[in-house]
């Protein structure tokens, strides 16, 4: 996996993001967008402050005005290195000074305004305090679709990912599962992601027998036995995007009942990757790939949504999960990801990212979802 590093967003990139974010908000009846340290404000700016303290940092966006990226001054130079800078007006407050008084004037006093979800609850209530007939919406309830649509420089991003995850299965099937414990498969799994070049590694599931019937296991002390299956589910960040996949191997020959259920989902997974293209909705996603499960029997366990989207973060709108009636558009990005937990016995999961496409869907995951056996 020797890809060259993308060529990083410019200014212009991300003036691109704010206007569209402006005038989002505004055709949505928003007097504008408050942005938090975090998702939002990376992929609107390049900025990512090395440590989120509890001085106010917020990005003001409203349509008709320019940017302005609220900063303590001691963080300023960080901010004005950040790649959408030039973009920005920066406006410093120091300590002592009530950073709320600062923002104030760059509000609308009656308007309503879409507030990033991961905010702190004590900036929103010093800005409540200053300016009592302003309101809020949550910014993924008003704007769910903000960064659903993947540009081609998000899209390369995020199919050397899904290549990077992809290298780390294929490898990790090379591996001793037998005799170690679930802990030492998730450190090769970690290991394996940064060698093919992530930066960070967000979660590495490695779920053998018993707790691959809990889709939130991560990884323990349990040692892998012959016989088990093992629910594999690892991704993390690479150039910034993000990659999530999921396999379920077997540690030497399956019977009969785990065969059937693996295939099972995965002619679930196919189904639902099948329906997909341009116009149907979320929750049509969800919907086939579940049938499958249900006409073989297996319905009441099948507990969790069928996907979720992901760019800047692993986990994020569009849902594909019943009551989603968000369209598919071409561009989005996310996850097709059934599964079947057998409490107390086994679990199987198998999961791709996909990208819709002018006529379907192409997978950014490519590796065989056939049922691989391990040692
Ligand atoms: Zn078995
Ligand atoms: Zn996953
Ligand atoms: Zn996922």
């Amino acid at each position: 996996m020797t890809t060259a590093a993308p060529a990083p967003f410019t200014a212009d990139d991300y003036k691109a993001r704010m206007d569209r974010a402006a005038q989002a908000a505004a055709d949505a009846g928003l007097a504008g967008v408050l942005v938090a340290p975090g998702p939002d404000l990376v992929w609107l700016t390049g900025y990512q402050p090395t440590a989120i303290t509890e001085r106010l940092t917020l990005l003001v966006l409203a349509a008709g005005s320019e940017p302005v990226l609220v900063v303590p001054t001691l963080e300023a130079p960080d901010a004005e290195r950040a790649p959408g800078a030039p973009a920005l007006t920066l406006r410093d407050w120091t300590d002592g000074k009530d950073p709320y008084a600062v923002t104030a004037p760059l509000l609308d006093v009656n308007g309503r305004f879409g507030v990033s979800d991961n905010g702190w609850a004590m900036h929103l209530l010093g800005l409540q305090q200053e300016l009592p007939t302003t309101s809020y919406a949550s910014l993924t309830e008003a704007l769910p679709m903000l960064r659903g649509v993947k540009d081609a420089h998000e899209l390369e991003r995020l199919t050397a990912a899904g290549a990077a995850a992809d290298a780390t299965y294929e490898q990790i099937l090379k591996v001793r599962f037998s005799g170690r414990k679930e802990n030492d498969v998730a450190a090769d799994l970690a290991a394996l992601l940064k060698e093919f070049g992530h930066s960070q590694v967000d979660f590495t599931v490695v779920g053998s027998g018993p707790n691959g019937a809990n889709p939130h296991h991560e990884a323990g002390d349990r040692v892998i036995e012959r016989g088990d299956m093992v629910v594999l589910d690892f991704g993390g960040l690479k150039h910034g995007y993000g990659s999530d996949t999921s396999r379920t191997v077997h540690v030497g020959e399956p019977t009969d009942e785990e065969r059937q259920v693996h295939d099972t989902v995965r002619i679930a997974q196919d189904a639902g990757c099948a329906v997909i293209q341009p116009g149907i909705a979320c929750q049509d996603v969800d919907r086939a790939a579940r049938a499958v499960i249900d006409d073989a029997g297996y319905g009441e366990y099948f507990i969790h949504r069928t996907g979720h989207g992901i760019g800047v973060t692993t986990h994020e709108p569009p849902y594909m999960i019943e009551g989603e009636e968000q369209e598919l558009v071409p561009g989005m990005c996310f996850s097709v990801e059934p599964g079947i937990y057998l409490p107390g016995r086994f679990g199987v999961r198998i999961e791709d990212i996909v990208t819709v496409t002018e006529e379907g869907c192409r997978r950014l995951n490519n590796t065989p979802r056939e049922m691989a056996i391990v040692e």
